[in-house]
């Protein structure tokens, strides 16, 4: 309903206290979760497009809520941000990703979302070593995922970071890519080793001709400078064949899994078709 002139004020202003207590009562709910333990990482497999075979998986953060069920990231991780709590919700994904890791096989590695609030801490490098020294997990095992917003502020010092963690082994993957205003220039300017293409392009793919060309476009060109491409949001095996003859490394959508818990990922391909 449109508000009239007099009393759009008055319903502007309720609207606005409505979602702002609404947002107290959900940080006030996740200092809870957190003490409780509530909030908890599944991982999502990743595989290489040659072999089919489980290269890593991601660390997606899920809200095991005792009333209302799992609540999914996007519901959580903005006001987490705005709040700062993402500071030690994202320490706490460093550590347990790193340190479920370590029970998978030596040639996996596992993926870990960063967002930019914990690069503005100027706590993270030391956050993330700490995570590697006290799981064992070595540097090449862990890749850090960054969207572009990563760069766009105080760009030079996020560089600097990101030289650092590459510098100790650790991967750097773009997410995102193709969603944003980060460009093919950007890869060659800032030092990225994957590349990550938004499950928006690979979901229309076969539906637009334009997203077959782009994607196939990025892949060539990523694989050019020696970037490792990952699609997400591969679902079906139309999409997987399109990417894989397109010359993508690696794939994550639910055609290869889901996000789960630790307990269910299966690495070898055998146990995996049967599962
Ligand atoms: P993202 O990093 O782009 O993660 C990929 C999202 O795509 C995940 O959503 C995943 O479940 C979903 N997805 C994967 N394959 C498919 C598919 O085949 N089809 C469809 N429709 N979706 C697919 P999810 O788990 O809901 O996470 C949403 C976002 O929340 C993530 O997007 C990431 O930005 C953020 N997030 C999740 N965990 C963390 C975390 O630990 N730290 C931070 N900072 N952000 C996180
Ligand atoms: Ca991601
Ligand atoms: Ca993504
Ligand atoms: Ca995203």
């Amino acid at each position: 309903a449109k508000a009239d002139g007099r009393n759009g004020f008055a319903i502007f202003d309720a609207g606005m206290l409505v979602q702002a207590t609404a947002r107290q009562q959900i940080d006030a709910e996740l200092r809870r979760a957190i003490a409780e333990d509530e909030l908890v990482l599944y991982f999502q497999p990743q595989i290489a497009a040659q072999t089919r075979r489980m290269s890593g998986a991601e660390a997606l953060l899920r809200w095991h809520h005792p009333g209302r069920g799992i609540i999914p990231p996007s519901e959580f991780i903005p006001i987490a941000e705005e709040t700062g709590l993402i500071i030690p919700i994202g320490e706490r994904v460093l550590r347990c990703a790193c340190a479920a890791a370590t029970g998978w096989p030596a040639d996996t590695k596992v993926a870990v979302n960063l967002s930019p609030v914990q690069f503005r801490s100027g706590a993270l490098f030391d956050t993330i070593v700490r995570a590697l020294s006290e799981s064992g997990l070595p540097p090449h095992r862990l890749e850090v995922e960054i969207t572009e917003s990563v760069l766009l502020e105080s760009a030079a010092s996020n560089l600097d970071l990101i030289k650092r963690l590459r510098e100790l082994g650790i991967s750097v993957a773009l997410d995102d890519f193709g969603t944003g205003y980060a460009s093919l220039s950007y890869l060659m300017k800032f030092p990225f080793d994957t590349l990550k293409i938004d499950k928006y392009f690979t979901m229309n793919l076969m539906k637009r001709k334009d997203c077959e060309a782009i994607v196939a476009s990025v892949i060539a060109l990523a694989g050019g400078i020696g970037i490792t491409t990952v699609a997400e949001g591969v679902e079906t095996e139309e999409h997987f064949a399109f990417l894989k003859s397109a010359g993508i490394d690696y794939c994550q959508g639910y055609l290869f899994g889901r996000p789960m818990p630790p307990s269910e990922l299966r690495f070898d391909p055998a146990a995996r078709a049967s599962a």
